[in-house]
């Protein structure tokens, strides 16, 4: 390298922009070593604690850092095999004077968009094979395979544990808000007493709902008298018996069971991650605004959430649905289910 990087000019936001098609351009903004050391920082906090993939246990939602780092291979890609795009062209004819982007170093007035596009060629030189006079992409598993940004993403970000219990919180039908909360809960993320206690240790904290001792995930979920008394009567609707009377071993459990369209599946997981935001928003609710609940209506609008979700549902007839109409007080009629 002939120089060390620059502060990014009014050209480079253009040719960062262009460079990157139009999407944000906010990982290439201007930094100084003291923000770009905080935002490190930062990512690899929310990267350890919410991977992007929900498999992953995440929320789904891409680290724009990474995300930068595959759309500027896509820019490099362009340039060394030739594709036909004008900035290509441009810069195999104008920049590079037809050499090849390998052998190109920095120059002083380089922009930093063209510094960091540069910089990719360490990431990828080890992906990138001729395969019948074309340029391939070499996967971490070895196979090749053409040039896609999907397959750029999979293969540049280092090897993440996968989670056996994402389809249990993340599934078409769960109320966001719903999965939100058992997602903080199963993490051991929600803010519970027992994590609050060491920022306030003069502050004696009780649990609201029993008044016993401090609140945490596991009291919680569902060894609190009160909770307890709320899972008690629900789980009686569920066809699983013998659920534990904590949410930890309840995820692992239910983890076990691929998720299918079969109408217990559905049922057990909404009614999990129901319970969970039901008695948080207890909690919360005697905390912040001194509102109380007896522990029989916190389990009734819990019946109720699960009685309104299936009344959504479109099921045929079979000995499993007549089961659930039963146990819910409800009755099946034309593929739907309805209020008795
Ligand atoms: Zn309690």
């Amino acid at each position: 390298m002939e120089c060390s990087k620059q502060r990014p000019s009014l050209e480079f936001v253009e040719s960062a922009f262009w460079c990157l098609g139009g999407d944000s351009l906010f990982p290439l903004f201007p930094l100084s070593s003291k923000g770009e050391e905080a935002i490190e920082r930062k990512e690899d906090l929310s990267q350890r604690l919410h991977p992007p993939k929900r498999i992953e246990g995440g929320l789904g939602v891409k680290p724009l850092r990474e995300w930068n780092e595959t759309l500027l291979v896509k820019n490099l890609w362009r340039v060394f095999a030739h594709k036909d795009t004008l900035w290509s062209k441009w810069v195999n004819l104008e920049k590079l004077k037809g050499g090849s982007i390998w052998d190109a170093v920095y120059k002083c007035n380089d922009s930093w968009g063209w510094k960091c596009i540069l910089d990719m060629r360490n990431k990828i030189q080890n992906h990138v094979v001729i395969d019948n006079g074309s340029y391939k992409w070499k996967k971490n598993d070895g196979s090749v395979v053409n040039y896609s940004t999907q397959q750029v993403w999979r293969d540049l970000r280092s090897n993440r544990v996968k989670v056996g219990w994402h389809h249990v919180i993340w599934f078409k039908g769960l109320e966001p808000k719903h999965a939100f909360i058992m997602w903080l809960a199963t993490l051991h993320r929600l803010y519970t007493q027992d994590k609050m206690k060491s920022w306030m240790p003069q502050v004696p904290l009780l649990c609201p709902l029993c008044e016993k001792t401090n609140d945490s995930i596991n009291h919680l979920f569902f060894q609190c008298e009160f909770s307890s008394c709320v899972w008690k009567d629900i789980k009686a609707k569920l066809i699983f018996r013998g659920l534990p009377y904590s949410l930890d071993s309840i995820v692992q459990r239910m983890a076990v069971y691929p998720f299918t369209k079969n109408i217990w599946n559905i049922v057990n997981r909404l009614v999990i991650a129901a319970c969970v935001y039901f008695v948080w928003r207890e909690r919360n609710a005697r905390l912040f605004r001194h509102q109380k609940k007896e522990a029989l209506k916190v389990g009734e609008d819990v019946q109720n959430y699960i009685r309104w979700k299936l009344l959504s549902l479109t099921v045929k007839n079979s000995s499993a649905i007549r089961k659930v109409a039963d146990l819910w007080n409800m009755k099946w009629v034309n593929n739907r289910f309805k209020f008795v």
